[in-house]
């Protein structure tokens, strides 16, 4: 018979850390404090499948009602206390846990199982009056919202009526009277809005608990988080009850959460946030502005020092940072929640580096720790040391990083701005889970209240935004529109810039830069290399960025476009000579001057790449693309004309008319790769001597120089035979010019579909192969490159793409014609090279297919190395454990 509810307590526990996916992470981890003797109030856990049934058929099976009762008599007995005893009775707190955490996401009801007698009982029990009737109208108010639907917003304008009528100013002013007429109001609330009384059985209201955190997995926010998150819809969600225990019991009662290591730095220092005298909730909502954790041992020392004992042994146990909740009762402490504590970019590097040193993981699982994502936070912008700024506020340091946008107070203006690509900051009192879609939409956020453990710091980690919270001295007028600070006013749509890391708030639009690799990140890549079999390269096709990508761990240059070197301000004259040549003789001649310029960019490239393989592209792009736009043409010809130089208009005119001779209608499938190199060889032979002269020049100088050249555009196997034969006379001719014989290969672009179906054909002819994924993707779609902007966002909002293809590869369609050149590439030459060179081989899924289709590298622009490297790491565990599974 199938397990449904499983309970977990001192010498009782069903479950342990390992049965996530059932139990979800909360009530998993709960079972496993159990199971280690660490304090935890007593309660059950009903599974996922139980979701899942009840949200697929709208009821229970018998089954589930039965051990849920079972479980409920067991926790009676284990308290001595029986739901909606009116002398002593129990009650429990009902919240969700999914496998993976869903911070506020979805629901949560507390003091469960209070009543109009119950509360009398309670209030005897505890000697407190005011303490009970303050339990009670928070449940009402709780149950009311979560469970029925009544907006929080009605029980709230009571207390501030009732906080008016009296003339106090905060909660805990208002005596047990003033409570307990809230309390008869709010039950009359419930009553008007929903026609019946608040319910008086603990048990139907139980019930009713457990099927409203089932129903909240479906709720708008949890939807958006899952979608945000990359979470699965049909997992569901777990429910926890459990014994409610109190922090707000006086001065030796507390609530707090707190991090095994610092979660922004990684620091491994005990980090967090309590309460004195609070409940769970206050803290994390961001109500009060809580102390920090190292001043608790002052206040309660015997459950602080037993706090970080277990702590530690918490995080020993399972070998990575906690983020755990806790709760003092009356000098006694309970351990609500432990979890893997969610961490800034920077903290994921540091944390999985110390462990290794700290002989707590191995070096795999530091690997494996990281995310592809945290690199590339990593690698985010900063400010510019050199900026002028003009702090105007400070806050806590959040979420690190720095963000530019301009100034919105919601979370759909963040939205709406950020459809029309505006950069925005969202500037809110505090945020709740509403704002989810916003805070993802905005490039940093700003809050006036809350800790480092706030719903909006939690969260920005959580998505790498720079975040700055708490931030009291700002005063938001929402009527106006604007922020005031320091005598500043800031309106809506100005621009400021936060820095997540010091939680400085300036006014303006600051410069960033880019942050750099630090020791710790260093070190993790070079086990990452270790690690690797796949190879990495990058993108580059200046000195500075082969240098750079080789500083950041490039293995040599997968594509180098010659085209951006015709670009050049004191270049394009000498290639719009070239361009304009009306016979070979000519453009020989203009050719002659784009050689020595070639030249020098080859021997820069070179130098940087010594010894590595650099893999250089011959021209690619139809020519029109260097002449100068027809429209700035004809507008300078009209100029001409009224001004009356007559000298130049026939200049003008004639490159007019070359621009018109050489459009085309569709000029990513017209006159360009090796078709131009065909028609005019003349200027392949150009580059493949410029190639080899600097090959041949620094070869004499001692280097170790390795070109590989590579032809572009290859659908036919003869485009490449014949540009291949040209290549090599000149670099034969070259080398005996020289004197000398370098190791050149010869190799092409697989970006056409027709290459990967005659892969076998072309492989005969190659030294290599390149997957040009821009390319195969376009025409494999028929997706124009330029243009998908108008469709592809419309085709995901609407599911008929999961994304975008030109920047996470199609694997179904364009990933099988990749298999198929692979294949019949390899089926003549079986150790053919083959690498991977579109905007893809920086992409973390792509990397990872790549490498499992049998990819020997990936070439990728210089900052997605480092990425590169540890995906690249990551998927050779993951395939070697593949095959070891297998075996
Ligand atoms: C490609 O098509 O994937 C490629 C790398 O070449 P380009 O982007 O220059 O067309
Ligand atoms: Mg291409």
């Amino acid at each position: 018979m199938s397990k449904f509810v499983y309970f977990f307590g001192k010498d009782v526990t069903d479950g342990k850390s390992s049965m996530k996916d059932l139990l979800g992470g909360k009530g998993a981890n709960l079972a496993e404090m159990a199971n280690l003797g660490v304090p935890v109030p007593p309660g059950f856990t009903i599974t996922t499948e139980v979701c899942v049934l009840y949200l697929k058929e709208n009821k229970y099976p018998e089954e589930v009602l039965r051990q849920e009762k079972e479980a409920i008599d067991k926790l009676e007995a284990l308290n001595g206390k029986r739901l909606g005893d009116p002398e002593d009775p129990l009650l429990v707190s009902v919240r969700s846990g999914a496998r993976v955490s869903m911070p506020g996401m979805m629901d949560t009801v507390l003091n469960l199982g209070l009543t109009d007698k119950s509360v009398i009982g309670l209030a005897k029990k505890v000697n407190d009056e005011r303490f009970a009737y303050d339990c009670y109208r928070r449940f009402i108010a709780m149950f009311g919202d979560v469970v029925l639907g009544v907006e929080f917003r009605k029980f709230d304008s009571l207390i501030e009526d009732k906080k008016k009528e009296l003339g106090v100013k905060s909660d805990t002013d208002l005596d047990s009277k003033a409570l307990k007429e809230l309390v008869e109001r709010f039950k009359g609330v419930i009553k008007l809005e929903k026609g019946f009384e608040f319910p008086q059985d603990p048990k139907v209201q139980l019930q009713m608990a457990i099927n409203a955190v089932f129903d909240s997995w479906n709720n708008q926010r949890a939807i958006t988080y899952r979608k945000l998150n990359g979470i699965d819809d049909s997992w569901g969600t777990a429910v926890n009850v459990q014994t409610m225990v109190y922090g707000n019991r006086g001065n030796t009662s507390g609530t707090g959460v707190a991090f095994t290591r610092n979660p922004s730095t990684g620091e491994k220092k005990f980090f967090g946030e309590y309460l004195i005298n609070a409940q769970g909730e206050d803290v994390v909502a961001g109500i009060r502005t809580p102390d920090f954790i190292n001043t608790l041992g002052d206040k309660i020392p015997e459950a602080y020092a037993q706090l970080v004992d277990i702590c530690q042994r918490l995080e020993s146990h399972f070998t990575d940072m906690q983020d755990i909740e806790f709760t003092i009762q009356e000098g006694k402490l309970y351990m609500l929640q432990t979890r893997t504590g969610k961490r800034t970019a920077a903290a994921a590097v540091k944390i999985a580096t110390d462990m290794v040193a700290e002989g707590l993981i191995d070096k795999e699982t530091a690997v494996n720790r990281v995310k592809a994502e945290h690199i590339d936070l990593l690698l985010h912008p900063r400010i510019d040391p050199e900026a002028k700024l003009e702090v105007i506020a400070k806050g806590l340091p959040a979420s690190p990083g720095a963000a530019v946008g301009k100034v919105v107070f919601t979370a759909e203006a963040a939205e709406e701005m950020a459809e029309i690509g505006e950069k925005t900051i969202l500037v809110r009192t505090e945020t709740s889970p509403e704002d989810i879609g916003g805070m993802a939409a905005a490039q940093g956020v700003l809050t006036v209240r809350g800790g480092m453990t706030s719903h909006a710091a939690v969260v920005g980690r959580g998505m790498g935004k720079p975040c700055v919270v708490g931030c009291g001295e700002i005063s938001i007028d929402m009527k106006n529109a604007h922020f005031m600070v320091n005598g500043f006013t800031i309106k809506e749509h100005d621009f400021i810039t936060i820095d997540g890391s010091i939680g400085s708030v300036i006014i303006g639009k600051v410069d960033l830069i880019d942050a750099e690799i630090n020791y710790d990140l260093r070190k993790l890549l070079i086990w990452a290399d270790e690690i690797r079999t796949l190879g990495v390269r990058t993108n580059a096709d200046n000195p500075a960025d082969a240098a750079l990508a080789r500083e950041l761990g490039a293995e040599g240059i997968g594509l180098c476009r010659t085209e951006h070197m015709f670009f050049g301000e004191d270049r394009i004259p000498a290639v719009r000579e070239m361009i304009m040549a009306e016979d070979e003789k000519t453009r020989k001649k203009a050719l002659k001057r784009l050689l020595p310029m070639q030249k020098e960019d080859f021997i820069g490239i070179f130098r940087s790449m010594e010894g590595l393989p650099v893999t250089i592209r011959l021209l690619d792009p139809p020519l029109h693309e260097f002449l100068p736009d027809k429209e700035e043409l004809d507008e300078k010809l009209r100029e001409l004309e009224t001004s009356g130089d007559c000298g130049k208009i026939d200049e003008v005119k004639k490159v007019i008319q070359r621009v018109v001779s050489l459009k085309e209608l569709n000029p990513m499938l017209g006159h360009r790769g090796c078709r131009l190199g065909i028609t005019y060889p003349e200027i392949y032979n150009m580059q493949v001597r410029a190639i080899m002269e600097a090959a041949c020049e620094l070869t004499a100088e001692g280097m170790e120089i390795v070109p590989e050249i590579m032809i572009p555009l290859v659908g036919l196997v003869k485009e490449l035979s014949l540009s291949k034969e040209e290549v090599c006379k000149t670099a034969e001719t070259v080398m005996a010019e020289k004197g000398m014989k370098i190791d050149y290969k010869v190799g092409t672009m697989i970006e056409l579909p027709r290459a990967t179906i005659v892969a076998d054909q072309i492989a005969k002819e190659a030294d290599f192969f390149s997957f040009g994924t821009n390319d195969l993707t376009q025409t494999t779609f028929g997706f124009s490159r330029d243009d998908v902007s108008k469709f592809v966002p419309i085709y995901q909002k609407a599911g008929i793409l999961e994304h975008d293809p030109f920047a996470v590869l199609d694997q179904e369609g364009v990933g099988e014609l990749m298999k198929i050149g692979i294949g019949k590439g390899r089926s003549v030459k079986p150790e053919l090279k083959i690498g991977i060179c579109g905007e893809h081989g920086g992409e973390p899924k792509s990397i990872t297919f790549a490498h499992q289709i049998g990819i020997d590298y990936v070439s990728c622009s210089p900052y997605r190395v480092p990425i590169a490297r540890l995906v690249a790491a990551q998927s050779t565990m993951e395939i070697r454990d593949a095959k070891n599974k297998r075996t």
